[in-house]
């Protein structure tokens, strides 16, 4: 799950990271109100589950409350486009009034999951700011790592190490400090998939600030924080996987025109990974979970069919624990509740996988039945062709 720089900023300020003052809006006249209450120069900042808002025109300096009232009413409302928001933006809700930091030196930190060590990794580097992706790709050597341990947790000398090689000295070299330890004791308490600082600056008077903040949350650890979990902003979110997970779903929307059901995470992967393999481009993984009855096959169907790219619709479910004989008839009952107009290739296999085929061919629907998994994607991209 991910939340607004404003929400981070606040979970970042318990943890004794310095962030600057501000307050968020949702008109123009509460930014003013805003911007005169903390008296002299603002940023308004929109307000998006997205970076690269400074490139996209979503971040405006405003040196009284009059232009800062103008710069939420030119911000909010419009769709912002960024390279990392989708081709036709997000429409920007709410803005961020935050005093102005006049800056003397961008920094970048961030503690994230290296998954192929098995441990948090904390990233810092001098070249912050809005081009941290160019110089990752470009200079890797500029890009400062330490590894801690999940044992031990990261060692002071980790935290100085880091803020050595950012160049910091004295007062400054102990506040980088201060905030890594901050940052990565944040990670760890808030079950952080992602915790980034991206910039980190020194300011003209000498003070570290953190001016941007992201984080990212496991949502396998959500129900350990129900505080957080009232932050999700679901207008950010992908309007069919939000239906989803409210009937138990496991769904992610993808841009194919097969659409796939399929009971279990790893032979939705597979089945995904097979329909490519036959030529075909998958519109989504979906996971129905253990139980694939009637109920769960019928929303299935209603989401996939959601999707209006989805050209046909292959189902894959193993009878392990549940019987096949059961899912076929789950998926006679749901294919009569919905209306489906595209043609559907069933794959059963497992207990009564036998009985199971009879049931859909005795159904009176047109499904295509499939035996291999292959013949299964051959038969459904075949079908998008026709
Ligand atoms: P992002 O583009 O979505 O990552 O948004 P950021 O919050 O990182 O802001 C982008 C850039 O705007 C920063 O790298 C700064 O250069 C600039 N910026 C943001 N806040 C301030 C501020 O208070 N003062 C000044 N001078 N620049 C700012
Ligand atoms: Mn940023």
């Amino acid at each position: 799950m991910k939340i607004h720089e404003y929400q981070a900023k606040a979970i970042l300020r318990e943890f004794g990271v310095p962030v600057p003052a501000g307050e968020v809006a949702d008109t123009p006249a509460a930014a003013r109100a805003i911007a005169q209450k903390l008296g002299g120069r603002v940023v308004v900042k929109a307000q998006i589950h997205a970076g690269g808002r400074g490139k996209g025109g979503g971040i405006k300096l405003a040196d009284d409350p009059a232009a800062a009232e103008a710069a939420a009413r030119s911000i909010l409302g419009m769709r912002l486009k960024t390279p990392q928001t989708p081709a036709e933006g997000i429409e920007v809700k709410r803005v961020l009034v935050e005093e102005a930091s006049p800056i003397r030196q961008e920094l970048y930190l961030s503690v994230t999951l290296d998954r192929a060590r098995a441990t948090p990794v904390v990233m810092a580097s001098e070249a912050g700011g809005m081009e941290i992706e160019e110089v990752a790709a470009r200079s890797p050597e500029k890009i400062l790592r330490e590894w801690a341990d999940p044992a031990l947790g990261l060692q002071g000398f980790q935290a100085r190490a880091l803020s050595f090689g950012l160049g910091l000295s004295g007062d400054l070299f102990k506040a980088a400090v201060a905030a890594i330890l901050s940052l990565y004791h944040c990670f760890l308490a808030k079950d952080c998939s992602l915790a980034e600082i991206n910039p980190l600056v020194v300011t003209a008077d000498g003070r570290l600030l953190a001016l941007d903040a992201k984080l990212n949350f496991d949502d396998n650890a959500l129900f350990r924080h129900t505080d957080m979990a009232a932050m999700r902003d679901l207008d950010e979110e992908e309007p069919l996987e939000v239906e989803a997970s409210k009937h138990n779903l496991n769904y992610i929307k993808l841009d194919g025109n097969v659409g796939c059901m399929v009971n279990g995470a790893g032979l939705a992967m597979g089945t995904m990974d097979i329909i490519k393999l036959a030529g075909g481009e998958p519109a989504n993984f979906l996971d129905v979970g253990g139980g694939a009855n009637v109920n769960t096959v019928s929303n299935g169907f209603k989401i996939i069919l959601s999707d209006k790219n989805v050209k046909a619709i292959l189902i894959n479910i193993f009878g392990g624990i549940v019987r096949c004989d059961r899912v076929a008839n789950g998926v006679v009952e749901a294919a009569k509740n919905v209306h489906v107009n595209v043609p559907v290739v069933v794959r059963l296999e497992g207990t009564n996988a036998k009985e199971a085929r009879e049931i859909l061919a005795n159904s009176g629907l047109n499904f295509m039945v499939a035996g291999s998994l292959r013949d299964a994607a051959e038969k459904v991209t075949a079908a998008i062709k026709n």
